[in-house]
């Protein structure tokens, strides 16, 4: 049978995508390494548009020129291993798409290789999930801009939509797309953390029970804060127990694991020279959250903290709303800033505003404010700092004191808010005032003669500091 696209690798997400695909009239070819996995895909999903194939070279000789098929398998080397035997099969101006969460360094070795052979390489992002694959996903493809428009129909058309307009288009060359995914992860984990913050603020120094938080996780998502993460926070928290009484999400332990991607960015964002903090602190805090048995072991050891401030329960959760979305604009303005600097590093050229637009749904990160971060690039396209558009400056300056005020309370109960405290160190930073440099540039002139320059004169300068040290 004829094709028009092949799907390699058939497990959750794989599987999704071809669905939906074949939902949008596209006759969609499918293999699977193992081929149990197609065997229960065809019994379980049965589709009239989804052909099963059994061997990759029947697969390919299933498609006219210039062929397409996207990559669905486990990250890393099983990547470059089905690169090795699809390449085999194909000829010049074919080409092959990978879906996974792939490194992006990866990425651009693959597209580099693969031009040289004549075919057309897209590192493509897809965020959203099972539910996102199979019904709209956002996708950041990043590759040939000229033979875009060979994928652009199917990745177009199995997108999410927002305001009718696809959640998917062009990022840019090589591992540009693969690049965009990776921090939209990093913001993915921040604003997570961001949200668990919130949530131990309110829990422990505002006392609310499960059912009052639910309430305002669901008030929250009807203003600025508006998002898919409040929506599903608001619903985790309505849910009973199977087992025990109560809701569940108290019974869930209290660890959470990283597959990766989050450490990614933050690495990069050393490698770029770029502050990401607030990704890191989220990482960070997902490596503490798996000491288990060392948290309980220093509990009766480390002293605890004075007593809890009484709060004012409404006005508290106010200042939380307000503090938690002044931390989100500086994740998000960190995570652009990333973008920025990467774009200039690997000459792509990347277009903000679209970014955040392909956000705006079928994302794990979609929220409303994202059309506020495009409004912001369309006015300026080199915008150096998210925060010093109007609008959000407007978003940081009312909220910084609630963030103050959560972050002094927080503290005087023990509660430890690693994300939201970098979002308020980076807002100090960035405003001018001091950091401490002066200081920090006399020790490297004292211990190892590294100079120093003044604040009234040009010029480098060594000063004698009388070392004893020698
Ligand atoms: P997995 O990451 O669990 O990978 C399983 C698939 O990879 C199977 O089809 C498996 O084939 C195939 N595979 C593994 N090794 C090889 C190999 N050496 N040669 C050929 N095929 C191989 O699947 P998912 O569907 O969860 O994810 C696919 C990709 O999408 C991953 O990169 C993932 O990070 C990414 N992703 C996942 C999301 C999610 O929510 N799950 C969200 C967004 C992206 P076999 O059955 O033969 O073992």
């Amino acid at each position: 049978q004829k094709t028009e696209i092949g799907v390699i690798g058939l497990a959750v997400m794989g599987r999704s995508i071809a669905l939906n695909m074949a939902d949008h009239g596209f006759k969609v070819g499918g293999y699977n390494r193992s081929g149990k996995v197609t065997d229960e895909m065809v019994k379980e999903y049965p589709h009239e548009n989804f052909v099963p194939f059994y061997d990759m070279k029947s697969l390919v000789a299933s498609q006219e020129r210039p062929r397409r098929f996207l990559i669905m398998v486990k990250a890393g080397n099983p990547v470059d291993m089905v690169i090795e035997q699809l390449a085999s099969l194909l000829d010049e101006g074919d080409m092959i798409l990978d879906g996974g969460n792939s490194y992006f360094e990866d990425t651009r070795r693959r597209e580099k290789s693969l031009k040289a052979q004549g075919i057309y390489y897209f590192g493509t992002g897809v965020s959203g999930g099972e539910h996102g694959a199979r019904f709209g996903p956002s996708i950041m493809p990043g590759g040939d801009e000229s033979a875009y428009r060979h994928i652009a129909p199917v990745l177009e058309a199995i997108a999410a939509k927002a305001k009718g307009e696809p959640c998917c288009a062009y990022m840019g060359p090589d591992g540009a797309g693969h690049y965009v995914k990776m921090v939209h992860n990093g913001i993915e984990y921040a604003d997570m953390q961001l949200i668990a913050e919130a949530y131990l603020l309110l829990k422990y120094a505002g006392g609310y029970t499960n059912e009052e938080l639910a309430d305002i996780f669901e008030a929250w998502n009807e203003g600025e804060l508006k998002s898919y993460l409040i929506e599903i926070t608001a619903r985790i928290l309505r849910e009973a127990d199977d087992y025990a009484q109560g809701e569940l999400l108290d019974h869930i332990l209290d660890s959470a694991g990283q597959k990766g991607t989050g450490r990614w960015t933050s690495l990069e964002s050393l490698r770029q020279g770029v502050n990401v903090s607030m990704i890191t602190a989220a990482c960070n805090a997902r490596i503490m959250s798996n000491r288990i048995e060392e948290r309980k072991a220093a509990q009766s050891l480390i002293n605890g903290s004075p007593n809890r401030p009484a709060v004012d329960k409404g006005a508290f959760a106010d200042k939380v709303r307000k503090g938690l979305y002044t931390a989100k604009i500086v994740a998000y303005a960190q995570g652009f800033d990333l973008l920025r600097h990467a774009s200039a590093e690997y000459g792509w050229d990347l277009n903000y505003g679209r970014i955040a637009a392909i956000f705006r749904a079928g994302c794990i990160i979609q929220a409303q404010f994202l059309d506020e971060i495009t409004k912001a690039f369309d006015k300026d396209s080199e915008l150096s700092n998210l925060m010093l558009d109007s609008y959000f400056l407007e978003g940081i300056n009312q909220g910084k004191e609630s963030l103050q005020n959560i972050l002094c309370l927080g503290i005087q109960n023990g509660i430890p808010l690693p994300a939201m405290s970098q979002a308020e160190a980076y807002i100090d930073a960035s405003r001018g005032m001091p950091v401490g440099a002066n200081l920090i540039q006399a020790q490297r002139d004292c211990f190892g003669a590294h100079t120093y320059e003044r604040t009234d004169r040009e010029g480098i300068f060594h000063h004698d500091w009388g070392q004893d040290n020698e």
